[in-house]
């Protein structure tokens, strides 16, 4: 079924009427069909083909969201968000501390119960798992809000940096291998054909033909799909089966730029004595208008949708 997002929101510029979506088919060209937005009153204003609407209304949307006022304004607001949470941090890391330190009390105490045998042994040792998990949380967070406090101020600089975020296909990478390197952090990973001289067990990380579609407008659709190798030392079919699934778990979301994205296309086969595991990072990235002076470079500024 086809959708007509602007179904309804897009007002004819002749006589002010609600304009809707409208297919034809052309029985002699082999069933081919059209697509076009027309007023609904059919007052004689001509029709428009769908996607260069959809298209031109997106890129005006796209301009407004990325522009230098929303920018400026997004901003500000961070920085006034950042100022009224210094303002109550203080307050915030203390009620965190006080209760770090009445958990540590409760736990030394069922603790030494447990110890002289005073009391139902298995409700205090749920106690003091219970405390044990919710003191580690709490340290987490106080650990958060020391890690903001030494940060004065958020300039603007900093703030752009995250919102004009490039996504390259060097970020992708990276990201894969520091998920390898996560979860198998005694294996090294090459990126280089290596001939001669390898010494397994080793990782190979290669990216196969990225590609890139246009979607509607500047939205496009980044395909990264890679093949991991492994080269075991034992090369049985149980060792590559049991790598198989912890590569699976493994790379089952990597963080791209501060984003998770979900690795698709699993798969596997054993070539050679050598693990072949094939995993997909796709997402959509926004790429700027072409003809803004501001932005006619090759480096192509994308933001990860
Ligand atoms: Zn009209």
């Amino acid at each position: 079924m086809t959708v007509y997002i602007l179904s309804g929101k897009v007002v004819c510029g002749d006589c002010g009427s609600l304009c809707a979506g409208l297919t034809y088919t052309n029985r002699a060209g082999k069933g081919r069909r059209y697509f076009y937005y027309r007023c609904q009153k059919k007052c004689g204003n001509r029709q428009i083909p769908k996607a260069d609407l959809e298209q031109a209304v997106i890129d005006r949307i796209a301009d407004q969201v990325f522009s230098d006022e929303a920018t400026q304004r997004i901003v500000k607001r961070v920085q006034e968000m950042y100022a009224e949470w210094r303002k109550t941090s203080g307050s915030q890391r203390e009620v965190i501390e006080q209760e770090i330190r009445d958990l540590e009390r409760k736990i030394d105490n069922w603790l030494e119960a447990l110890g002289e045998g005073i009391g139902n042994r298995q409700a205090l040792i749920e106690k003091v798992n219970a405390a044990t998990d919710k003191k580690e949380y709490l340290e987490r967070e106080l650990l958060k809000i020391q890690a903001m406090e030494h940060v004065p101020q958020i300039s603007e600089q900093e703030i752009m940096k995250v919102m004009n975020k490039k996504v390259t296909i060097n970020d992708v990478r990276n990201a894969v291998n520091a998920a390898l390197d996560t979860a198998f952090p005694g294996i090294p990973i090459l990126d280089e054909e290596i001939k001669q001289g390898l010494t397994p067990p080793c990782f190979f990380v290669r990216l196969l033909e990225p590609e890139h579609t246009q979607e509607l407008g500047r939205r496009f659709f980044r395909y990264h799909p890679f093949v991991v190798r492994y080269f075991a030392q034992d090369r049985s079919n149980a060792v590559m089966y049991d790598m198989a699934e912890k590569l699976t778990t493994a790379l089952q979301q990597i963080e791209v730029a501060g984003r998770p994205v979900r690795g698709t296309g699993m798969r596997f086969e054993i070539i050679d004595e050598v693990l072949h595991f094939f995993v997909e990072y796709n997402f959509h990235v926004w790429a700027p208008r072409l003809d803004d002076p501001k932005m006619r470079t090759l480096d192509v500024q994308e933001g990860l949708k």
